[in-house]
């Protein structure tokens, strides 16, 4: 592990710090220098081989679900997932403590199906007593979705628990581990999950444009018909699939050849054990650095995701963030703006082609922005530590 190179990208782009599109392997971009008919067999192998090894990371129980890639972004893989297995006259519990929870909540109003959120602001964890007691007070609720890691705050959601409170109450889960699914193990049989989205562009680290939905074989044959639309039936795509090899539509070809390569790569690196343990280490490389550096994160430890931190801004007047955005980016380093409500803050992703001396780097560069502009102390306000003393409980 400690031989394999991570060099800056190619052609001196920056590292992309953002919890996808990320950094990608030069050879997953080498991938993608030739050109697949979507008929050919070539494509439509490389299409089973793919399906075949994502079931293979979902550990026990892995037989009973299937695999069906759908074109698009993340959020057309949420939409299609809750279009597809969320009957029309079906009610969904929606957790919600971010940006991502509330897009799903969304999503279902366009759907025109019902739906109640739990809203837990920006970052509280949605806990399992919780969805204990909204399931015991509602009756009509048949399915509950659940963020894995909330990546706008960068929370890891308790799903063992929610899991269990929602088994319990005889409701069915939906998960989208969009921004975990490849590091952080899911182990869709143990929770008895009905279905799960994540992407091509997180932590397998490919390219953007697809995502998959896996899916229990007996949860897709019950959801034909379901469906609101034709491009995201979940349940068409997968029967299409399995008869003809093909993608219903124009498949993007050469973003299944690049993540092909990064599969192979997620697997002579270990799996998810190894790629969840370089980003555990990317995490508390960039967190020691920047707490040395007097910078605080959003959460306590225990919430902490290896996918994506958020930090307070400094209280100091002298720091304004657009400007360490770009001394930073001056540096090779792109960061993203925070999404808190409250406070103002700033998030740093450890996910992508990179390892801990990248990070100490990102450390470094910091460093540097913050005497560049005259900072003297990256200490947050008062009001950023008031906040976080709610998530104490
Ligand atoms: C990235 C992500 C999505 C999908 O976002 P897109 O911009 O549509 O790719 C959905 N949920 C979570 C938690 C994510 O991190």
């Amino acid at each position: 592990m400690d031989n394999v190179p991570f060099p800056a990208p190619e052609l001196g782009e920056p590292y992309l710090l953002t919890p996808g599109p990320l950094t990608t392997s030069f050879e997953v971009k080498q991938a993608m220098l030739k050109d697949w008919g979507s008929w050919d067999d070539d494509f439509r192998a490389m299409t089973q081989v793919m399906r075949k090894k994502l079931i293979r990371l979902l550990g026990d129980g892995a037989e009973a679900y299937d695999c069906v890639p759908i074109q698009g972004s993340g959020s057309y893989c949420v939409e299609a997932m809750l279009g597809t297995f969320v009957p029309k006259d079906g009610k969904v519990l929606v957790l919600a403590n971010g940006a991502y929870g509330q897009r799903a909540a969304s999503t279902m109003d366009y759907l025109g199906r019902a739906r109640v959120v739990l809203d837990k602001g920006d970052y509280l964890p949605p806990r399992g007593a919780d969805v204990a007691r909204i399931l015991a007070d509602d009756p009509e609720i048949t399915h509950v979705l659940a963020i894995h890691c909330e990546t706008s705050s960068g929370i890891l959601n308790p799903v063992e628990e929610i899991a269990e409170a929602t088994k319990a109450a005889g409701c069915k889960l939906l998960i989208d581990s969009m921004s975990a699914f490849g590091a952080i193990p899911l182990e869709p049989a143990k929770l008895g999950c009905a279905a799960f989205v994540s992407s091509a562009n997180k932590c397998i680290e490919g390219v953007p444009g697809f995502g998959f939905v896996i899916a229990l074989t007996s949860e897709l044959e019950a959801a034909k018909g379901n469906s609101h639309s034709l491009s995201l039936d979940v349940e068409a795509q997968w029967t299409t699939m399995n008869k003809t090899g093909q993608w219903r539509f124009t498949p993007p070809t050469h973003v299944v050849a690049a993540f092909l390569e990064a599969l192979g790569q997620h697997e002579s690196e270990g799996g998810v054990p190894a790629r969840g343990a370089r980003y555990i280490r990317n995490r508390d490389v960039l967190v020691d650095g920047m707490r040395e550096l007097g910078f605080e994160t959003l959460l306590a430890d225990r919430w902490l995701s290896p996918i994506i931190v958020t930090f307070f801004c400094p209280a100091d007047p002298a720091f304004e963030f657009n400007r360490f955005y770009e001394l930073m980016k001056g540096r090779g380093f792109i960061i993203y703006p925070g999404k808190l409500t409250v406070v103002d803050s700033f998030r740093v992703g450890c996910i992508g082609r990179m390892d801990e001396h990248v990070m100490r780097r990102v450390v470094d560069a910091a460093k540097e922005a913050l005497s560049q502009m005259g900072v003297a102390s990256a200490s947050p306000p008062d009001a950023a530590l008031e906040e976080r003393k709610k998530l104490a409980t």
